[in-house]
């Protein structure tokens, strides 16, 4: 019996997995990532900017709170925003940070937490692409224990009196809205920051030699009157942001997948056509091998990210599920982006060929959203009933 041909990025054929409904979600962001996000990475991330235009066409597709139903929001399922945040990062890191801060932790919290006068002032609109936000956790002293937050909140009559400072905060300066999380007289709280309030300052970060077509920055706050219909009345607690962490690493665990089968496309074409010793470079057996370690490795990652769809969907994700895909696919997106990156030899430093801006943007992308190290002590916590982090 003859075999057709597998789908070297797709081994296990994840796509016959997919509805209709998701298979023509990944399909059209596809096509626009090819058409308008990829054509404009390369020199995006040369000049160190986050290419402003690109929120039109994310909003125009609905790809921003895709997840939300009603206030404009597109109301998809947990497999197309995985399979958004893939496509997406097929062409840049960068892009996809900006549609997973806007979607998982600023229209989240808002839409989970928010006041109904909150919902209709900022989801529609952000929906749009018309308000940008951001999202303000990990503060300068480290952002791996949250629980140890210096940025406080304290009543003063019906407003709230916010100082403190947040660090590396995607979308910083770009943001019309910061949701601020700060330690209060009763717990964590969320805060709607606006960019217009006296004392709110925000500074970019720059030289950054990773996810520089995104904008990174801090965010001051000195005395900032924060009026109590701008605090989040949903939530009290850590919980909080913890609970939007796990929505943005969920889309993470998908996103990175795009960047490794970004990686493999390029060495698998790459090895055809280079001649060495004779013979074409895909020819060798280490060659090969270290192609077939990045198409079984991102195989592992694809089911992973499905399965967590699956459960997420079915209301049964354990925040521990999502912290081993976070980690075993950022890992794996990682190990793939830099061998394609050494597969390449010297071409591989050249930005004319995307493994050393996925690369790059990988040290990012495993760094944020808990560091591998977090995602493995939380699992081991899992395991053993055994809290490691102290
Ligand atoms: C480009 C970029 C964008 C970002 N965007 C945002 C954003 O939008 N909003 C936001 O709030 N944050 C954001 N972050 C911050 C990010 O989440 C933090 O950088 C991350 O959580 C790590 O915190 P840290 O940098 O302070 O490192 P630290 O917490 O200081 O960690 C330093 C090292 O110590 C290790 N470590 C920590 N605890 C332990 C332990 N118990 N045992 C052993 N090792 C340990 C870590 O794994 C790490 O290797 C962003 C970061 C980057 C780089």
């Amino acid at each position: 019996m003859a075999f057709s041909a597998l789908d070297p990025l797709d081994l296990y054929d994840v796509r016959s997995e997919l509805s209709e409904e998701e298979a023509m979600v990944r399909d059209t962001v596809a096509r626009m990532v090819d058409d308008k996000v990829i054509p404009l990475m390369r020199e995006a991330f040369e000049q160190h900017s986050f290419p402003r235009e690109l929120i039109t066409e994310v909003a125009e597709l609905g790809l921003l709170g895709s997840s939300i139903e009603g206030y404009d929001c597109a109301g998809l399922n947990s497999i197309c925003y995985g399979l958004i945040c893939q496509e997406l990062e097929r062409g840049d890191s960068g892009v996809r940070s900006f549609v997973s801060v806007q979607s998982s932790l600023v229209m989240y919290p808002i839409h989970a937490y928010g006041s109904e006068e909150q919902k209709q002032r900022w989801l529609p609109a952000m929906a749009r692409g018309e308000a940008i936000g951001c999202f303000g956790l990990t503060e300068p002293h480290g952002g791996s224990d949250p629980g140890n937050m210096k940025t406080h909140a304290k009543r003063d009559g019906d407003d709230w009196i916010l100082n403190g400072s947040k660090m590396w905060i995607t979308n910083a300066t770009i943001a019309d809205a910061a949701v601020v999380w700060a330690s209060t007289d009763e717990g964590v709280k969320g805060f709607i920051v606006e960019k217009d309030m006296p004392g709110f300052e925000t500074q970019e970060i720059e030289n950054k030699f990773s996810l520089r077509a995104s904008v990174t920055g801090a965010l001051f706050f000195d005395n900032v009157r924060v009026p109590a219909a701008n605090v989040l009345p949903g939530v009290t607690g850590l919980k909080g942001p913890l609970s939007c962490l796990t929505q943005a690493r969920y889309g993470i665990s998908w996103g990175v997948i795009g960047a490794a089968q970004a990686c493999l496309d390029e060495v698998l074409r790459y090895t055809q056509d280079r001649v060495l010793f004779g013979q074409p470079l895909n020819h060798t057996q280490t060659i090969q091998i270290r192609m077939a370690d990045m198409a079984r490795r991102i195989t592992t990652a694809q089911l992973l990210s499905l399965q967590l769809g699956r459960l997420k969907d079915s209301g049964k994700l354990n925040p521990t599920q999502v912290s081993v895909a976070k980690w075993n696919n950022c890992r794996a997106a990682l190990d793939i982006a830099r061998d394609a990156r050494d597969i390449l030899g010297g071409a591989g430093i050249s930005a004319e060929y995307v493994p050393i801006r996925h690369a790059l943007n990988l040290e990012s992308v495993i760094t944020y959203e808990g560091t591998e190290t977090i995602h493995q002590l939380v699992v081991g916590k899992e395991l053993t009933g055994v809290n490691a982090f102290g």
